[in-house]
């Protein structure tokens, strides 16, 4: 079996979309003297879609959510001529040899996350050319059904949070996230602000039940080391993305700090980055991406390593490449779960491109044993709402 031909594709939503309300979600520009733009620059809209062809007529799909156009031109320009023609079973050579011809300008960011695109695609491929899931390829089942926590509660109005996370304590789900949507420039009203948004959530879901509490790098080091000692008493499960992804040493000292664990890693890239982050004992949950962090094939020896550190995997987006991470390992106790709703940030486009995304139920996703390679397929249902670019 040889790869034939690669295709990758810019899906461009031009739906009805739901403005984001209220303060929604702090992030890494809240520190900048733009407010303006700090909501702005939170959006996904559209999405790479990398299909791989075999010379035996299987089509293998990838896909990746970040800088989506310039993904598909480092898919184009560099990534496919280096795999055309060659055995995708031969996928660690492969790998290597996208991340070290683009090694002087790549590494990380959106080089990383297009060899994460191509990467999904030939496990795709692999798993439909012998008939088995890709999570059989990996390590196979290690749960009975993957537990999931439902992450949405953006910062609106408490009332509505609160409506929120009750309707969904009512699906079944026993872990909720939600987001802070104040940081260092709101002054102390934000800092009250943040807590009584805590305390509006536990209100609803109560203290048998786990949350999340993420703050999308819009904090910084000082500002967490006031809100910290503030939030023990909520019992968060961990504290996301405190500060941003290059502040290693910022991590590394939060995460000493407080008994509150601090997650991370959905801004960090490959083995080196992930031993990085374990090494300084910068995270206590990892959260890394698959269709970002390098594909199935980085993944899967960072779930290895995190093995060896006893540090937890949950990664990011739930997501069906993450999904199969999760079964095959026991490292990883859960997954993330997005919604489906209305396009809002854009968390959520993929339920709108792809078929066979697994739906929670009472809390849990499913795996089929039986559907070969990642298990998805193009959905044409919304085709009319998307901007296609070849
Ligand atoms: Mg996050």
């Amino acid at each position: 079996m040889k790869i034939k031909s690669v295709r990758a594709r810019v899906f461009e939503w031009k739906g009805k979309t739901v403005p984001p309300q209220g303060n929604f979600c702090s992030n890494a520009m809240d520190l900048l003297y733009a407010p303006q733009e700090t909501m702005s620059t939170f959006r996904f809209h559209s999405w790479t879609v990398v299909e791989i062809e075999t010379d035996d007529g299987i089509v293998g799909l990838g896909n990746v959510a970040l800088a989506p156009a310039i993904a598909k031109a480092i898919i184009d320009q560099y990534l496919a001529p280096l795999v055309i023609g060659h055995d995708p079973w031969d996928y660690e050579y492969l790998w290597q040899r996208m991340y070290r011809a683009t090694h002087a300008w790549g590494r990380k960011g959106v080089t990383m996350a297009a060899i994460s695109a191509v990467d999904l695609a030939i496990w795709d491929i692999l798993g439909k050319s012998v008939g088995k899931p890709v999570f059989k390829l990996l390590g196979g089942r290690t749960k009975e059904k993957i537990p999931c926590y439902y992450s949405k509660l953006y910062r609106t109005d408490l009332n509505e949070m609160q409506a929120e996370a009750q309707k969904f304590l009512d699906q079944g789900f026993t872990a909720f996230k939600m987001r802070f949507g104040y940081g260092p420039a709101h002054l102390q009203k934000g800092v009250s602000e943040n807590l009584k948004s805590v305390e509006a959530v536990r209100e609803v879901i109560g203290y048998d039940n786990d949350l999340m509490l993420e703050c999308y790098m819009g904090w910084n080091v000082e500002y967490a080391k006031r809100m910290l000692p503030k939030l023990e008493k909520f019992q968060p499960r961990w504290l996301e993305e405190p500060v941003i992804a290059d502040d290693i040493d910022g991590y590394a000292e939060l995460n000493q700090l407080t008994s509150i664990p601090i997650s991370g890693g959905e801004h960090e890239f490959s083995l080196y980055g992930f031993k990085q982050l374990l090494d300084r004992k910068a995270v206590s949950v990892v959260q890394y991406d698959t269709n970002r962090v390098g594909g199935i094939t980085a993944a899967h020896k960072i779930n290895a390593l995190c093995e060896a550190y006893s540090v937890p995997v949950i990664p990011h987006a739930g997501q069906m490449h993450n999904y199969h991470l999760t079964m095959s390992t026991l490292a990883s106790p859960m997954s993330e779960y997005f919604p489906m709703h209305d396009v809002e940030v854009g968390n959520e486009l993929f339920y709108y491109i792809f078929d066979g995304e697994p739906v929670a139920e009472n809390g849990f996703v499913q795996l089929d044993d039986h559907k070969p390679g990642l298990g998805l397929t193009l959905k044409t249902e919304y085709l009319k709402d998307f901007n296609i670019v070849e």
